[in-house]
């Protein structure tokens, strides 16, 4: 069987108790938001978020009750959500959280910080986990995300590999690897997993490609070939245009937990379902406007660049101070640095499909910002009768015909095929934290981008 699974997301702790707050019928509603708006997308396994951060366990083992092994489903009732109505069967649930390692680069003082995501067989394997943290002296108490400071590259060798002793169907997989807060991401850089992870990281199987990079960047990494890549929303709110923009879809033999890590062990991988590489956050290299730290930059002065014209030493033109360095600079650097330059896509060809989020695509069309409007959503709902889930629309070919028949307005209709066609980018695309500008009708060359402004 083929399983769509999102297996990292957050719970409304993410940011910490107190941005969940104390009010359980918020921190339950957020829950049931993306209940009901993953299937929307065409997911139907769904990580928890979170789950060692005891006011979330809580929640989760009250409410989750297992349907298999390993695999859980909510018990409680999730009702009709009333600004989209369907008829989508009720996700499934794995227990999942993510960790932050902090170590140090080789031969510097600089530290570097590392997002890991964890996947757990039971409960019970939570508790050891948290027992070990405590033992350790990380503070989790007021933290979704705890952080795992280590001294050494072998503290961090040591600490990840206990963990993963504590059971051997735990599964340790490095988030978003080329965002700034991943293992190659530009903030304090490596260019090799070793020189963070030390030998710990011959025991990953999967990485994970966030948002700002798909297989054909992540494929200029050599290093890379041997894992298993997948994708994931990592969504931190229930927004329709965050929960589910990412996923990925499994070859499995059962449903349960023990399928799908292996699934995920021997690469049974069918394909990931991907935001396109230009909208997410740190695609670019650049200053955002605004910028507090470091340096100042004033409302309307920013600047991105293509790695080909970035400025020497990655210096900001504009503040002096070294620039978010971006996915696409990063993903060349390393292919440099491991003695194998790649151009994009010429890595072990890997099946994939690219989404633009509906909900930004009708905006677009209606000319609005705000996706949270009743308006707005009842055309979502509108075109999802004619698709089912929306990663139905990227892949199946006989929507194309259904979409031109329907009742939709004509111009929606073009607009949603002009994206399907490729007559679209983001410009600018995202970069230093900031998500790329959907522009339909237009195609801008992301390999030539040199802007400075104001
Ligand atoms: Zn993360
Ligand atoms: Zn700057």
């Amino acid at each position: 069987m083929e399983i769509h699974a999102d297996l990292h997301a957050h719970s409304a702790f993410a940011g910490g108790a107190r941005a969940g707050g104390t009010d359980e019928k918020k921190i339950r509603r957020r829950f049931i938001d993306s209940a009901h708006y993953s299937p929307l997308k065409g997911v139907n396994l769904i990580g928890t978020g979170d789950c060692q951060f005891d006011p979330w366990t809580g929640f989760l083992s009250k409410n989750l009750e297992e349907v298999e092994n390993g695999i859980y489903e909510y018990s409680g009732d999730t009702g009709q959500n009333s600004s989209i109505p369907h008829d989508l069967s009720k996700p499934k649930y794995i227990l999942q959280t993510e960790l932050i390692f902090t170590g140090p680069l080789p031969d510097s003082k600089k530290r570097k910080r590392v997002h890991i995501i964890i996947l757990f067989p039971d409960f019970d394997s939570i508790s050891e986990l948290n027992a070990l943290l405590d033992k350790w002296g990380v503070s989790r108490k007021n933290m979704a995300r705890p952080y795992v400071v280590c001294q050494t590259r072998d503290e961090v060798d040591n600490k990840i590999q206990e963990i993963m002793d504590i059971h051997p169907m735990i599964e340790m997989i490095p988030a978003h690897v080329l965002t700034p807060e991943g293992v190659y991401g530009g903030n304090n850089r490596i260019n090799f997993m070793y020189d963070f992870f030390g030998d710990a990281h011959t025991r990953f199987n999967a990485i994970e490609t966030g948002l700002s990079a798909d297989p054909t960047i992540l494929g200029m990494i050599s290093e890379l070939d041997r894992y298993t890549l997948i994708s994931n929303a990592d969504a931190h709110s229930a927004s329709l245009n965050r929960v589910g923009r990412e996923f990925t879809t499994y070859r499995m033999n059962n449903m349960d937990y023990t399928s799908l890590i292996d699934s995920l062990r021997r690469n049974r991988v069918v394909k990931t379902a991907e935001f396109h590489p230009t909208e997410g956050r740190y695609f670019l290299t650049g200053h955002r406007d605004m910028r507090k730290m470091p340096g100042i930059h004033a409302k309307h002065q920013f600047c991105y660049f293509s790695p080909k014209h970035v400025p020497v030493e990655d210096i900001c033109p504009q503040c002096g101070k070294e620039l978010t360095v971006g996915v696409l600079q990063r993903a060349t650097e390393i292919g440099i640095a491991q003695g194998e330059p790649r151009n994009i896509g010429d890595g072990p060809k890997r099946d994939f499909v690219t989404m633009v989020p509906l909900i930004e695509i009708i905006a677009h069309y209606m000319g609005i910002k705000s996706i949270t409007s009743k308006k707005i959503k009842r055309v979502y709902a509108d075109v999802l009768d004619y698709t089912g889930t929306e990663v139905n629309l990227w892949i199946d070919q006989t929507i194309d015909d259904r979409l031109k028949d329907s009742k939709l307005p004509e111009k929606l209709v073009e607009q949603i095929l002009e994206v399907k066609r490729g007559n679209f980018s983001f410009f600018p695309g995202g970069y230093d934290g900031t998500y790329g500008v959907l522009r339909i009708g237009e195609q801008i060359d992301f390999k030539d981008i040199n802007v400075v402004q104001g």
